[in-house]
């Protein structure tokens, strides 16, 4: 079986993870800020704050932009459910925007023309969420242009994309946002285990989600209503959560940052190679943005159409290649239906949906198993076409 996507742990990994085994700490120790001050220092934000997961670094992120009832989130709906869902953590509303037809991340024009609309109706959104499919960044440029002109706050999601770059700078500088997130999950580009993060260069965001990530408690004077500095007190200032990310996770993670960039070549190399193997006459092969150095999180082609997509997703399966549908789109999600979402609402999204596939793409996936992969797909397109 040669599946989708896989971590790559060494002993480098098992070592970091032990050491914090046999120390005091478990979780919120020294090696958390380790970690978060070697994620700024390699993307160039100036805060970060380390949680248990990304789904938890969204909810943060909104709470301490101030989301909340009668508000307004939109998303791409080409996404994993979780950048859509912490709207509604927050009371607030959900809406999407829909892809560009060639890079499958939200349209800066669909923006635009969305907005236009949206502020005749008295319901421009609070915050947006782009979402950096696939790894590679989405027009942050005129995203950010529009936030200054419609008033918006933005929240980049950047799970598939640590290690890429948007117009030669990393994804999570927050050039053109005012927080990024990143997952660690294990299919992500590095992993903790489960665990997130947010950057932000807004020292007030950072302090925000740093009470939120631990019940809304403060240890910090500056921070208290009743300064009282002494080393038993605490304040619980706000209404928080536990989020942390234990020491182990940060370990981890601390250790895969140290691979990287030697990640992110890897994963160029294998992208290239399907790049140039795959016949771009039977299928749709990944544009990439001349802005965008992608982390190529994943590698997605688009068969002819629906009925072609499903023979083909059953063959590879058949042949124990691991192949997955990156997204299904959020709003045609059950429960986005119930609350009145409905097929047609983002066409460019849904026939993208039905036509694509995702591929193995990950740092052990070997030239062999990619010719397997390769094979299997141009051997299917060369039958079919033989029976025509
Ligand atoms: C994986 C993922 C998330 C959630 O990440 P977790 O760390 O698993 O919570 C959010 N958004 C996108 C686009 C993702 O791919």
């Amino acid at each position: 079986m040669i599946p989708y996507g896989h971590q790559n742990i060494n002993q480098s990994d098992i070592d970091a993870v032990v050491d914090v085994l046999k120390s005091d700490f478990l979780t919120q120790g020294p090696v958390i800020s380790v970690f978060e001050q070697n994620v700024i220092d390699k993307v160039g934000a100036k805060h970060g704050v380390a949680v248990n997961s990304a789904t938890s670094a969204l909810h943060i992120a909104c709470l301490a932009l101030g989301l909340g009832h009668g508000d307004w989130l939109w998303t791409s709906p080409n996404t994993f459910v979780a950048s859509a869902n912490c709207a509604l953590y927050c009371g607030a509303q959900v809406d999407f925007v829909d892809i560009d037809p060639d890079t499958y991340n939200m349209s800066a024009d669909l923006l635009e023309d969305k907005l236009q609309i949206a502020q005749k109706l008295g319901k421009l959104p609070k915050i947006v969420i782009p979402v950096h499919f696939a790894g590679q960044s989405c027009e942050m440029d005129k995203i950010y242009l529009l936030s200054q002109k419609y008033g918006f706050r933005i929240i980049e999601d950047a799970s598939h994309a640590i290690g890429a770059k948007y117009k030669d700078r990393y994804v999570g500088c927050c050039d053109y946002s005012d927080i990024t997130i990143f997952s660690f999950h294990p299919v992500k580009i590095i992993t903790s285990g489960e665990g997130g993060l947010a950057v932000t260069n807004d020292e007030q965001l950072a302090k925000v989600m740093r009470q939120l990530r631990t019940h809304g408690i403060t240890r910090d004077c500056d921070e208290m209503q009743n300064a009282i500095n002494s080393p038993w007190y605490y304040e619980q200032i706000r209404l928080g959560f536990n989020y942390r990310m234990t020491d182990i996770s940060a370990a981890l993670g601390n250790s895969q940052l140290q691979r990287l960039d030697k990640f992110i070549e890897k994963r160029h190399e294998l992208a290239n190679y399907y790049n140039e193997m795959l016949n771009s006459f039977s299928v749709i092969l990944p544009f990439q943005g001349k802005d965008s150095y992608s982390s190529w999180h994943l590698y997605v082609i688009q068969a002819k159409d629906e009925a072609c997509r499903e023979d083909l997703f059953m063959m590879l399966k058949e042949s124990n290649i691991g192949v997955n549908v990156h997204y299904i789109p959020v709003h045609l999600q059950p429960y986005y239906r119930k609350i009145g979402f409905k097929e047609n609402d983002f066409p460019v999204a849904e026939d993208y949906s039905k036509k694509t596939i995702t591929i193995p793409l990950y740092f052990d996936l070997t030239k062999k198993q990619q010719d397997v992969v390769v094979n299997s797909i141009n051997n299917y397109y060369s039958t079919i076409e033989a029976t025509l």
